[in-house]
């Protein structure tokens, strides 16, 4: 069994809805990022990456890659959840804190949590999106970003499952790709650090 947990934080700025667990949400901001500014698909894959022990989302979709640039975060929530189930593990439970003073986000969240199982391949039940305010403290409560937290728990397949989406070739050389990318960290760390370290003086993911 393993437990990761994630954080995200974006700034409000100029556009008209913000997109926040894959559901698409009216505003009258939109959120700064180089891809969509999910703050809860971002903590949620963090998440996984943390229990997984892989790294971030910085360090696997890098700003620098022009192919994330505006990317559906939808896209680093599966790709994150081929890993998962790549590495022999099964999503026990996630838990999503999502902190703002507006939009009110009520009324999105059953559709927050049936998309995000969607692309986590479990049950709604599985997944839990909670909103709260700052009570008008700190950057959240000045209206100047969101943030949000996650809290997962992996559980080990009985039976080591292969990839989500079989099919998708593309996923499948990403998958491989970050695997031997961390095999090549593990057998040769960087000079005076290790993977995390490495990995924490990334510059921050999408
Ligand atoms: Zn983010």
């Amino acid at each position: 069994m393993r437990i990761g947990q994630g954080i995200d934080v974006h700034a409000f700025g100029p556009g008209d809805y913000v997109t926040l667990g894959g559901v698409r949400i009216a505003h009258d901001h939109g959120l700064v990022a180089h891809s969509d500014g999910d703050v809860v698909i971002h903590a949620l894959c963090d998440a996984l990456l943390g229990a997984l022990a892989l790294g971030d989302i910085g360090r696997l979709f890098p700003p620098s890659d022009e192919q994330w640039r505006n990317a559906d975060s939808r896209t680093f929530l599966r790709h994150c959840t081929a890993l998962v189930a790549q590495h022999g593990f099964v999503l026990g439970n996630a838990d999503v804190t999502v902190v703002c003073e507006r939009p009110r986000l009520a009324p999105h969240v059953e559709r927050m949590r049936a998309t995000l199982a969607t692309d986590l391949g479990c049950a709604i039940g599985d997944i839990s999106v909670k909103a709260t305010t700052s009570e008008k403290l700190g950057f959240t409560g000045r209206g100047e970003g969101i943030a949000a937290t996650a809290v997962v728990l992996l559980q080990a397949r009985a039976v080591p499952a292969s990839l989500v989406n079989e099919d998708d070739s593309e996923l499948r050389a990403f998958v491989e790709r970050v695997a031997a990318e961390v095999d090549a960290d593990v057998v040769r760390p960087a000079p005076g650090g290790s993977v995390a370290a490495t990995t924490t003086q990334r510059q921050r993911g999408p």
